[in-house]
């Protein structure tokens, strides 16, 4: 029987396991994907937000800050890569200086104490590849940038070091409340647990409607997105928004942590979590973005990828014990969640206390965890590369089978050591990597793989030509 089961390794199910290992609990953790950080994870804009874009009244306003202010020693502690980069929402018009004062008060009724406008000359000292044209800027000196893969594996990979238990490829398919426990029914295995923790993302409506919990609703919303070549990350130093609007933060520029540039996303309702991504709104993307720099070089686009966002009924985040005793709701937890989700992890400590649920000390927890060494880019041995693009040798792409998380794809190496991730996406070292995994017996199911399982990204020659021709 287990204490605590959460159901879904996302970021957000990641840090509440973290979190609570740091107690003497029985915890498990369900995955239906051979991976974690599947869904909405994986693919967001990998900003660690300021904090100041979401209204006060609202949960995700009140608790991103706290979540923010976290990221520096977790990434002393787990190696994920994080940088604090600053972030401005730039304004061309004195018209929305009005507005950007309003969302500087927001920021400062959030708890932020790192914000100021800024006006044209400072703008230009810190960004010499943008726009000519911006009057004001409001700088959020905290903000930066992560790797949410990176994160959500490391976090898991350190709880599983403090003893949670990892289970991938099993979807919750049915949960039966016995009072005192639950009994979760998943495709090959069925689990007890006195508690769950409904951690399911885009599928938490479903799982919260598997114990009568009818209680929210989630709509899909995707949001399409440009990564590009390592040669345009150095252009530009902080993260750049434009004004917000009401569905989303709006179009952003920005360096990642390996050193591409992204520029994204849209912000689309779905019915279904749509992760293709297409010609025309990607080039309506590009031309927002024009409005913020046109020093980007399209022909350095290495992919396009979609993420989709859980948006709940009422806009916000849902953090709570429902009304079935015992089943906690972690839903809707669109953006700022992945800033949010350290913050969303004591909260969730906060709740057991105040429902009188013991959590005892684990005076063995060990946070530390090491990296995988994505962040050293002055390698001096450059010999026997199997991933030319990224630097990567057999013995660093073999470390991915050293850790705790089981390794059932090729795309589940490329997300922690990278290998694949470069201009060639992977052409040449793929087969590389098949025949080495192949030598040593190790048999991953390749069909697995998101780019050939059921997602349809626009070509990238495709694509740069729609560009030329339409910009
Ligand atoms: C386009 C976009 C941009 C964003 N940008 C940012 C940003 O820059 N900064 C920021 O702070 N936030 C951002 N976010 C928000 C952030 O990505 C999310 O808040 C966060 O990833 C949510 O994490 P999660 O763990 O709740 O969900 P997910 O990552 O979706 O995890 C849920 C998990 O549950 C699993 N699951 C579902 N159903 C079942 C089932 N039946 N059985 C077992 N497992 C199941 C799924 O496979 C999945 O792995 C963005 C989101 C999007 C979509």
């Amino acid at each position: 029987m287990f204490d605590i089961l959460i159901i879904g390794a996302g970021v957000v199910g990641a840090n509440i396991a973290r979190e609570l290992s740091k107690y003497k609990l029985n915890i498990g953790i369900i995955e239906k994907e051979p991976d974690v950080c599947m869904g909405s994870s994986k693919a967001n804009s990998a900003i660690v937000h300021g904090g100041y874009a979401e209204e006060h009244t609202k949960l995700k306003g009140r608790i991103c800050f706290k979540g923010r202010k976290k990221f520096e020693q977790l990434n002393k502690e787990l190696n994920f890569g994080y940088l604090k980069t600053g972030s401005l929402v730039l304004s061309e018009s004195e018209d929305d200086l009005d507005n950007l004062k309003n969302l500087e008060e927001n920021g400062i009724k959030n708890g932020l104490n790192d914000i100021k406008i800024i006006d044209s000359n400072e703008i230009k000292k810190m960004e010499t590849n943008i726009n000519e044209n911006f009057k004001y800027a409001l700088f959020c000196e905290g903000a930066g940038i992560c790797s949410p893969f990176e994160f959500t594996i490391a976090l898991i990979e350190n709880a599983i070091d403090n003893g949670v238990k990892l289970f991938l490829n099993e979807e919750v398919k049915k949960i039966e409340n016995n009072n005192d426990y639950f009994e979760v029914i998943t495709t090959n295995k069925s689990f007890r647990s006195k508690i769950i923790i409904n951690c399911a993302g885009l599928g938490a409506e479903k799982i919260a409607n598997m114990v009568n919990d009818f209680s929210f609703n989630l709509k899909f919303r995707s949001g399409q997105y440009f990564v590009f070549d390592k040669s345009e990350g150095g252009k530009i130093n902080s993260v750049l928004f434009q004004m917000p609007t009401k569905l989303g933060k709006g179009i952003l520029v920005s360096k990642t942590v390996y050193g591409n540039l992204i520029i994204g996303p849209d912000a689309l309702d779905e019915n279904t979590a749509n992760l293709n991504t297409d010609s025309q709104r990607l080039v309506e993307i590009y031309k927002k973005s024009l409005l913020v720099t046109d020093k980007i070089n399209i022909n350095k686009i290495i992919r396009t990828f979609s993420g989709v966002r859980a948006v709940s009924n009422n806009d916000d985040f849902i953090i709570e014990e429902s009304a079935i005793k015992n089943f906690i709701n972690v839903a809707g937890i669109q953006s700022p969640g992945l800033t949010s989700s350290p913050a969303i992890a004591e909260y969730i400590v906060d709740i057991l206390k105040n429902k009188g649920f013991t959590l005892e000390e684990n005076q063995s927890f060990n946070p530390y965890r090491k990296g995988y060494g994505n962040y050293n880019h002055n390698k001096s041995n450059k010999d026997n590369l199997i991933c030319i693009c990224e630097e990567k040798t057999e013995e660093e792409i073999m470390e991915c089978f050293n850790r705790p998380i089981p390794i059932n794809t090729i795309d589940a190496i490329k997300r922690r050591v990278r290998a694949g991730m470069g201009m060639c996406q992977g052409r040449r070292c793929k087969p590389k990597i098949k025949e080495i995994l192949e030598n040593k017996n190790i048999n991953l199911d390749y069909r697995t793989d998101i780019e050939i399982k059921d997602v349809d990204r626009v070509d990238r020659f495709k694509l740069i030509k729609d560009l030329k021709e339409n910009i």
